[in-house]
């Protein structure tokens, strides 16, 4: 088995980066609870012929469709190590939590934050940006939020983001019960960061309407054009209203790990907690998530809860006062830190980082590419890795979903789209490590290609009619 998935990651070039499921394949899916054990080595021979060939691939280096993030072979067989020991690190004295709090302190470093931060590795921002609104809603409306909810009546509490931020935050003033009315979305500027003198005045507003500002959210590396909010000016005006700053940094706060993209980021040191991936930019095998907070003391108080059967002693297993599963809704969980050490120790932190200007040098080039040919329009400004264009035509929109669907039917590359400005763009969001010029070049010509054939076939269509 361990062959035969290094063999894949070898050769992944040669496979087609995202197929449909056969319907005879499909059809296997339905088969009911195996009641009878089978052999390993058949079990395997299935997951080769049966799932492999039909998985996305988001490690192939001309997936270029989601802000999604490559894996390594180190990470795999770290992985491989942790299901093995199968420890579950929601807690207790042993050397997995220690291991989490060694990462926690190396993200701490990393942004500039005081030994009293604390951290935790989650699933992915998703989870970590709806934790952050919980700690925030916590310090807002005190502790008592935990026994009694949101209070429904005076000083109603409401937060910010900007029009590109992720639709998991709003998504997070949903579950913690706020609702998403109380999100405020904040009109864009021409770099798609948030626009402050908007953000300013309906704090102001919202203020004199007695309602409660109490969270703001910037976006380090929005997931449409890869934008920047100005975090350091956020930092300014949520300290000035009492606001808790959130960033959602995604795949974007990791480009600290590069001296070429850490001042682009600059203020996020400011921020009162921070939500991102190690399964993006930094190229850790999902999922590795993380999320970390400031005030370790306030974190904890949005999450921990006693009971008996969770009881701390002074030595022993159950030492320790502070556990995983005071720092978040998880009681069991895996051992997602240790995928995420080797990777840090195998490859060195300067190395990834020069993967993640790598990534960026690569968007510059495409988005030139694009500039240079006639038959291809930029779309938004390329800040970090995500460049969004079209192929021009008449009935622009149509013709370039058609082509994006055809390009990810084709399995040669795989770009994905969004809307820019009411405009359908062709998005390549360059993660991977393996991605290189020649796979630029792939996505490019496969883009004319298609182009050509489409506006072509339609004009013979309106030919014949
Ligand atoms: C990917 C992404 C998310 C969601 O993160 P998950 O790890 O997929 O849960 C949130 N915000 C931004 C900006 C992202 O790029």
């Amino acid at each position: 088995m361990l062959d035969d998935i290094l063999d894949f990651s070898q050769d992944i070039r040669q496979r087609p980066v995202w197929q449909p499921t056969p319907p005879g394949v499909a059809q296997a899916r339905a088969a009911s609870l195996p009641e009878a054990p089978s052999e390993l080595a058949d079990v395997h021979q299935q997951f080769l012929t049966e799932i492999l060939p039909y998985t996305c691939l988001n490690a192939h280096p001309a997936f270029m469709g989601w802000v999604q993030g490559g894996g390594t072979a180190v990470g795999m067989v770290a992985d491989m190590l942790a299901a093995g020991l199968n420890a579950n690190v929601g807690g207790r004295q042993q050397a997995p939590v220690e291991l989490e709090r060694q990462v926690c302190h190396w993200m701490r470093d990393l942004f500039g934050f005081p030994t009293t931060a604390s951290g935790l590795f989650v699933t992915g921002t998703s989870m970590a940006n709806l934790m952050a609104v919980l700690v925030a809603r916590h310090q807002a409306a005190g502790p008592t939020v935990r026994q009694q909810g949101v209070p429904q009546t005076s000083g109603k509490l409401v937060a910010y983001t900007s029009s590109a931020a992720h639709g998991c935050v709003a998504q997070a003033m949903d579950l913690c019960g706020l609702g998403t009315d109380a999100l405020r979305r904040m009109p864009v500027n021409a770099r798609h960061q948030m626009d402050l003198a908007a953000l300013e005045a309906q704090i102001e507003q919202d203020k004199a309407a007695g309602l409660t500002p109490f969270l703001v959210i910037g976006t380090a590396g929005s997931v449409d054009v890869g934008a920047v909010d100005e975090l350091h000016a956020i930092a300014r005006l949520a300290q000035a209203h009492g606001m808790w700053f959130h960033v959602d940094g995604a795949y974007g706060a990791l480009g600290m790990l590069s001296p070429a993209i850490a001042p682009l980021l600059r203020g996020i040191e400011e921020a009162d907690s921070i939500a991102f991936d190690f399964h993006k930019w930094g190229q850790v095998p999902y999922d590795a998530g993380f999320l970390l907070v400031r005030d370790g003391q306030a974190h904890q108080a949005t999450f921990a809860a006693p009971a008996a059967y969770l009881r701390r002693e002074c030595q022993g297993p159950s030492a320790g006062t502070l556990w995983p599963c005071d720092l978040g809704p998880d009681l069991s969980r895996g051992f997602r830190a240790l995928k995420t050490w080797f990777t840090f120790k195998v490859y060195g932190s300067d190395r990834l980082g020069q993967v993640i200007a790598g990534t960026c040098e690569l968007a510059q080039a495409l988005a030139q590419r694009v500039r240079d040919e006639p038959r291809l329009e930029l779309l938004a400004p390329v800040t970090l890795n995500i460049v969004c264009f079209r192929y021009r035509c008449a009935h622009p929109d149509q013709i370039n979903a058609q082509l994006v669907l055809a390009l990810q039917s084709s399995g040669v590359c795989l770009p994905s789209s969004t809307m820019v400005e009411g405009r359908f763009a062709i998005r390549a969001a360059i993660v991977n490590h393996r991605t290189t010029m020649a796979d630029i070049d792939t996505l490019l010509q496969a883009t004319l290609a298609e182009g050509d054939r489409l506006t072509m076939s339609r004009a013979a269509q309106g030919e014949q009619a």
